[in-house]
């Protein structure tokens, strides 16, 4: 199969019509054809001479994900898109939309190695990194089918399925074409790479000279709480994490935002504040609580109201800037795996029903 051509930063395609004699300023009007016009045929990319569009031909492709679902939530109008690979694989994408923001939220593998006890993604295991192309063509495709409604993304978040650090090449890829002016021309600013916290990773990413977001997933105050949560703690124990965290800031100064999820009596109590407050002391950065989003499968609920706004207010009055907010949609299974996990669950269903059919009795 030819390569897909998304899966080649600008400086990749000027690369290839280098290395063909061709003139660099060809690999804009490439990408603006396929990121802006969304081409799918080179032979429809006119301002190319006939001989460069016969060479794109001959060596990639432009592939583009299949819409499989998109469910729209009751609540907070929520949308969460499923999307079918090359390989038949599902992954999912959600667009949430905030005051005057519309944060597209992008899956950077299928399934997840991780396997924190919370997350719907890691459940059935890992499958394989997402090519560069099939994250930028996440947020390509759900541009496409929000712009009849004169909606625009303004933001961009890798919280989706997977790990985005461990699919690291491909991640720093996918972001140089969604930042480029002639690719997505999305504001490093507004991008997000949330992060379960790998912190070799932290530190390459500091090396990168990107201007986007970090978020490091929390979500437990010690390591014993942390281990039973989220295993990667076992690998690199909060010391270790936090240390990277504070590395990562003075390189390149500019805050973390640590995610904590408030789960009823597992992480919501006053020890709890108390030791976040305390692993947090003098560390320049933002906590993001985040009320737990519950779903089938998972004894899990989410904190008392009452309970987050403590919570919130303490870490506030110990000086660390903290903002608490609502999962979105839950009416549509929106938070990370859910949905797929649903999909998933059904075409068990169904194989285990067909499998039935041709049982002989
Ligand atoms: S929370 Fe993130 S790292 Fe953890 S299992 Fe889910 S997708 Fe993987």
């Amino acid at each position: 199969m030819k390569e897909d051509i998304k899966n080649l930063t600008l400086e990749e395609i000027t690369q290839f019509l280098l290395s063909r004699g061709e003139k660099p300023y060809h690999a804009k009007q490439i990408a603006l054809w396929i990121y802006r016009r969304n081409i799918t045929d080179f032979a429809k990319m006119t301002d190319l001479s006939l001989k460069l569009r016969q060479a794109l031909e001959t060596n990639f492709s432009i592939q583009k994900l299949i819409l499989k679902e998109e469910k729209i939530s009751e609540i907070d109008s929520t949308r969460k898109f499923i999307f079918q690979l090359k390989d038949n694989y599902l992954i999912e994408s959600v667009l949430i939309p905030n005051l005057n923001r519309l944060t597209a939220c992008l899956s950077t593998q299928v399934g997840c190695k991780f396997g924190c006890i919370f997350c719907a993604s890691g459940m059935r295991g890992f499958i394989r990194n997402l090519e560069t192309g099939e994250i930028v063509d996440q947020l390509q495709s759900m541009m496409e089918e929000i712009k009849s409604f004169g909606q625009k993304v303004t933001n961009v978040v890798f919280m989706g399925m997977g790990e985005p650090l461990d699919n690291y090449e491909n991640l720093i890829k996918a972001i140089k074409i969604i930042n480029h002016p002639s690719g997505m021309n999305m504001g490093a600013r507004k991008i997000t790479i949330s992060t379960s916290g790998l912190p070799e990773k932290i530190l390459r990413l500091a090396q990168e000279k990107l201007q986007v977001e970090l978020s490091v997933s929390l979500h437990a105050t010690n390591d014993e709480l942390r281990n039973a949560l989220m295993p990667i703690n076992k690998r690199y124990p909060l010391k270790e994490l936090l240390s990277a965290c504070k590395e990562y800031t003075s390189l390149t100064k500019r805050l973390i935002t640590f995610e904590y999820l408030l789960i009823k009596e597992v992480n919501d109590r006053k020890e709890n504040l108390r030791e976040l407050s305390e692993l947090l002391h003098g560390f320049k950065c933002k906590v993001n609580l985040i009320l737990y989003n519950p779903f089938p499968g998972k004894e899990f609920k989410p904190s008392p109201i009452e309970k987050a706004i403590l919570f919130q207010r303490g870490l506030q009055r110990k000086g660390i800037i903290t903002t608490l907010r609502q999962s979105k949609g839950s009416d549509i299974e929106a938070a990370c795996g859910q949905l797929r996990r649903v999909h998933a669950m059904q075409e068990d269903r169904a194989n285990r029903d067909a499998s039935l059919v041709g049982t002989p009795e």
